[in-house]
């Protein structure tokens, strides 16, 4: 294998660039900030959908497809939102091309000038919106609760892989309901939801909040979020969840019977979250030597390595190996024996460790002998010889793997704990930015001109108003207004 990876300490951004290469997760394309997703990493991705999948169904939501192409004039019906959206947008203009007059290529035909131009979806409230109009009519049509897996495009200036992509694939939940208590309960919900996928599946503690008007989506009323701490002490946006008031249903004219018998508009919410995940879960736990997954969405949990000399040993260790991966199997751990003669076992221990799966067992003559493996665990870098003696290596293996999840969660957390500051003063508002970075929880005047100063000072934006913020006077550590809680800063992703 290749030298190592940069270390973090050196540099963070190489190092997380490098180890998305280098674990074959993703890799950028000829086309600026689009990326390809390789199958390894595309396989942690189907897991992170398939648990998230069954979470959006146990609420009550089913999935529907809905086009790419958003006519421009759907765009415009929402002022805000087309505001916040029109400098990120694609816009397909034509729709043939033909042989240049040199003979040499291809260009666009003048003549297959589109009427109306196409926006390629950056978000698709604006044509579900358009849809629903036709799907609802009387109370007896709600609540709608509907997902869609899909790709969009946001045209991004500055990108990184996974974080940020011109091109990305998310899920986008739109709901529609009868009233705007229900509606603004299923924002909480849905941001419940990605909580507690973010803390039981990725291992990442999250924060949960309210977004500062400065920072809502265009054209929500209230956007609500998970925000979460990455290695360097920068805070990433991990899922969003907003509350649409009736602003969509007011711009495409989706208006219901109520039971009493009146007419009114219907109230909305849309919540996503992308693969961007895919970049948390690296930055969150990963180390100098590679990944480290989270068994719950390691592709290979366990990997069994042998170690020997000639064919009769392999066949020996084999033999023990496919029992111990057809028990494993059984209570549906993924096991994968790397038999492979093209490498040496050191050598396989450096991939495994690069790709992060959480358990390797390894297996020699000696081990064949003694009844026993040795276990190599991903999180703490440790070895253990495990005697097989009157156990159950499914029993034991379950519960270890559940270890190494609470362990790399509790990691996390520690960290996050450590790196949640108080500032009471602007000076100490600097210091801890400088010094440690992370979250401070700091009294702000609540204005938007407040907020922006500060990020134009110190780059340190306003992730989230938690929401178990306490009530507590105090006052905005820039302008020393009145404050009656603290809200959570940090420089961000
Ligand atoms: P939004 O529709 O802006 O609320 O975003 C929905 C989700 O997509 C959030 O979880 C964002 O963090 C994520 N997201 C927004 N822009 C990008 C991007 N360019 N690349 C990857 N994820 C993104």
């Amino acid at each position: 294998m290749s030298k190592g990876l940069p270390k973090r300490s050196e540099d963070y951004s190489l190092w997380y660039n490098e180890l998305v290469k280098r674990a074959d997760l993703a890799e950028n394309s000829a086309v600026r900030g689009c990326m390809v997703i390789k199958p390894y990493g595309y396989s942690i991705w189907e897991k992170m959908q398939a648990e998230l999948d069954r979470m959006f169904k146990e609420t009550g939501h089913t999935n529907a497809y809905f086009p790419l192409f958003i006519p421009k004039s759907y765009l415009s019906k929402e002022a805000s939102h087309v505001e916040g959206f029109a400098k990120e947008c694609a816009v397909v203009t034509h729709y043939r091309l033909k042989n240049s007059e040199d003979g040499k290529g291809v260009v666009v035909d003048p003549d297959a000038k589109l009427e109306e131009e196409l926006i390629v979806r950056p978000t698709s409230e604006t044509v579900i919106w358009s849809t629903y109009k036709n799907w609802i009519q009387s109370y007896r049509d709600l609540p709608l609760l509907v997902n869609q897996w899909a790709n969009v495009v946001r045209w991004e200036m500055r990108t990184r892989l996974f974080l940020r992509t011109t091109e990305f694939l998310w899920q986008e939940g739109h709901t529609a309901h009868a009233s705007k208590e229900e509606a603004i309960a299923e924002t909480v919900q849905m941001m419940n939801v990605y909580a507690q996928f973010a803390e039981e599946f990725m291992a990442l503690p999250v924060v949960k909040g309210v977004k500062s008007e400065n920072e809502r989506f265009a054209g929500a009323e209230d956007t609500y979020c998970i925000e979460a701490l990455m290695q360097d002490g920068k805070a990433l946006q991990a899922g969003t969840s907003h509350f649409l008031g009736q602003n969509f249903a007011k711009a495409f004219d989706v208006k219901f019977a109520t039971k009493e018998g009146g007419l009114d508009h219907v109230w909305g919410t849309s919540w996503g979250v992308s693969t961007r995940l895919m970049g948390a879960l690296i930055m969150a736990h990963s180390d100098d030597n590679g990944l480290v997954l989270p068994p719950k969405l390691a592709p290979i949990q366990v990997v069994i390595v042998p170690i020997y000399k000639g064919e009769e040993e392999l066949q020996k260790i084999s033999e023990k190996a496919h029992d111990i991966m057809k028990q494993l199997r059984r209570v549906g751990i993924t096991v994968k024996f790397d038999d492979r003669d093209t490498h040496k076992p050191g050598w396989k221990f450096a991939e495994y460790e690069l790709k992060g799966v959480p358990l390797r067992i390894a297996m020699g003559p000696r081990d064949l002998e003694n009844n026993t493996v040795e276990l190599a665990r991903r999180d703490t870098l440790t070895k253990s010889t495990l005697s097989l003696e009157g156990i159950s290596i499914t029993d034991y293996i379950l519960d270890l793997l559940d270890e190494i999840q609470a362990t790399i969660y509790s990691k996390a957390l520690n960290f996050r704990t450590e790196m949640t500051s108080e500032a009471n003063s602007w000076e100490e508002f600097q210091e801890i930015l400088e010094s440690k970075g992370g979250f401070i929880a700091a009294h702000w005047d609540g204005t938007t001109e407040t907020e922006e100063k500060i990020k134009e000072l110190t780059k340190a934006t306003i992730r989230c108003i938690p929401i178990d913020a306490k009530e507590e006077e105090g006052a905005c550590i820039l302008t020393g207004k009145p404050s009656n809680k603290r809200v959570l800063f940090a420089r961000a992703y």
